[in-house]
């Protein structure tokens, strides 16, 4: 679970530092982030069975204080149970990491003004996937 966590908090980094190499504006948009106040984003992850796809960002919650992301727990296990004995669970652990880091960039990209892009989260989730296995203290539990 620290593994998880710590990795997701990587993912997150390296996707910042991806969107600050983009381009200028962006960079003061992301420093004038870093200088107000504390920069508190809580962020509230709840299960919901009825969602029509794995996970879900409620669009201008993050910028607001609270980014509140929505999860399909019951959906996800079920597809991931669905792998039987095929998916390692290092894969599993992945699959709901990156299902509920996803729904985290959306928030960060509502927070910096971007448009949500399936295409750039993706990339960046797989990127930061090679990264991760560069080993940066990526062992134990
Ligand atoms: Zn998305």
């Amino acid at each position: 679970m620290v593994d998880t966590v710590e990795s997701m908090f990587a993912r997150l980094g390296a996707y910042i530092a991806e969107l600050e190499a983009e381009n200028l504006e962006l960079r003061e948009r992301v420093s004038a982030l870093s200088e107000t106040r504390a920069m508190t984003v809580r962020v509230e992850i709840e299960n919901d069975s009825e969602l029509p796809s794995f996970g879900a960002y409620l669009a201008g919650t993050a910028p607001e204080g609270t980014a509140a992301i929505k999860i399909n727990f019951t959906a996800l296990f079920a597809a991931i149970a669905d792998e039987g004995d095929e998916i390692a669970s290092e894969d599993w652990k992945q699959i709901v990491s990156d299902t509920i880091v996803h729904e985290l960039l959306h928030a960060f990209e509502d927070m910096l003004g971007k448009a949500f892009s399936e295409v750039r989260i993706e990339e960046s989730i797989r990127r930061a996937r090679l990264l991760d296995t560069s080993g940066d203290g990526h062992g134990g539990k």
